[in-house]
């Protein structure tokens, strides 16, 4: 391995660097790893509830989804749980809205022809 503090490379079971006399802290390495692998599982499992309710909405009250999953992505964010639903949630709930924004604008182009088919269509 190598030295930490100066970059001399030393043996594997040295507690003292020979070039510049730092402890080689191997403590120090063990709890960087174990709190790496102690984010990655809680971001692996952990949706916060906003992401959940978010991820829900998104597919038939597309607003609600898309604000409660930019909320639930910000927590994740801040707690350190995964942003992955979210995400999906705020993608889900983008492509919900915009299809409703269509819809609305087809509607108001075509709605008199469409009322005016209606009513041909009714016995008089
Ligand atoms: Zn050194």
């Amino acid at each position: 391995m190598f030295c930490k503090n100066c970059g001399k490379e030393v043996d594997d079971d040295a507690k003292f660097c020979p070039k510049c006399g730092k402890m080689i802290d191997e403590e120090v390495i063990r709890n960087e790893n174990q709190t790496d692998n102690n984010q990655k599982n809680s971001g692996a499992a952990t949706y916060n509830t906003m992401s959940i309710v978010g991820f829900i909405f998104s597919f038939f009250m597309s607003i609600v989804g898309l604000i409660l999953s930019i909320i639930g992505y910000n927590q994740a964010k801040k707690e350190g749980g995964s942003t992955a639903l979210a995400v999906a949630g705020i993608i889900i709930s983008s492509i919900t809205l915009f299809l409703e924004v269509v819809y609305v604008i087809f509607y108001i182009i075509y709605a008199n022809d469409i009322i005016a088919i209606i009513n041909s269509g009714l016995p008089e």
